[in-house]
């Protein structure tokens, strides 16, 4: 086993599936297949999940409302989020946590640094809801934050696109996947990987991102091995 504790970063839109908004059961239950996989292997999963599938603070305007409150309204849809996927993994007979940032406290614990570990070395999948707790940031700096200082190996940024490519993949043909790549070509070549904020912080702690389509079954899993799959950004 390549990586022995694993920030798995899920957006909320992926769990659309075929709808509109809210979720697919069919989405829930291929996550918690595929987070059962390597949680039985041994390998310890927290999971920061998004929550673009309900709402996102950028559509605060449009939902007439100010930026920092549409941002609290995202942070809650990831709340939403982490409680669907707790039922699902608990459904697959998994022991799960949700650690909240923000004080939620009949449906979820909040985040304790120091808990979380004990529940990772216990084998229990932590779903880290509420992003940072913090408006002008995005699930995206949460999981890099959370990583760093939950000392996970590696960030795994599951998408529905199987790498990082030359240009948008869904809209350029030509375009083709790094399997490596630095965190300077990254920002040389203006690639999005993650925003910002999180990508900074992933490269100033030397946390790597593995970027990977999540929706392919045992990708996780083979991931986790060592196979080589989806693109890696180190040093
Ligand atoms: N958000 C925030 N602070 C955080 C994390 C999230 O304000 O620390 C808000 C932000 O408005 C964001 C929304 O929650 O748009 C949902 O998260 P995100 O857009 O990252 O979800 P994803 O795109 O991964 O589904």
């Amino acid at each position: 086993m390549k990586y022995k504790r694993i920030l798995l970063k899920l957006s909320g839109e992926a769990l659309l599936g075929s709808k509109d908004f809210g979720f697919d059961a069919n989405m829930l239950r291929l996550y918690a297949s595929e987070i059962k996989k390597v949680t039985e292997m041994g390998t310890q999963v927290a999971v920061v999940i998004g929550g673009g599938n309900i709402f996102r603070g950028r559509d605060a305007a449009e939902a007439g409302v100010d930026r920092a409150q549409g941002d609290y309204m995202g942070m809650l849809a990831t709340v939403m989020n982490a409680m669907a996927l707790q039922g699902s993994l608990e459904a697959a007979g998994l022991y799960t946590r949700v650690a909240s940032a923000l004080n939620i406290a009949q449906v979820a614990e909040p985040f304790i640094r120091r808990r979380a570990m004990r529940h990772l070395e216990k084998g229990r999948v932590v779903i880290l809801a509420a992003g940072l707790g913090s408006p002008h940031f995005t699930t995206d700096s949460a999981a890099a934050l959370r990583a760093i200082e939950l000392g996970c190996d590696v960030v795994l940024k599951g998408t529905r696109v199987d790498g990082i490519y030359t240009a948008d993949p869904e809209k350029n043909p030509d375009a083709t996947r790094y399997a490596n790549i630095s965190f300077e070509e990254v920002y040389e070549k203006g690639l999005n990987v993650m925003d910002m904020t999180a990508f900074t912080l992933c490269k100033e702690n030397g946390l790597p991102i593995i970027v990977f389509d999540m929706n392919k079954p045992d990708n996780l899993r083979r991931l986790v091995t060592g196979e080589e799959i989806g693109t890696l950004v180190t040093m």
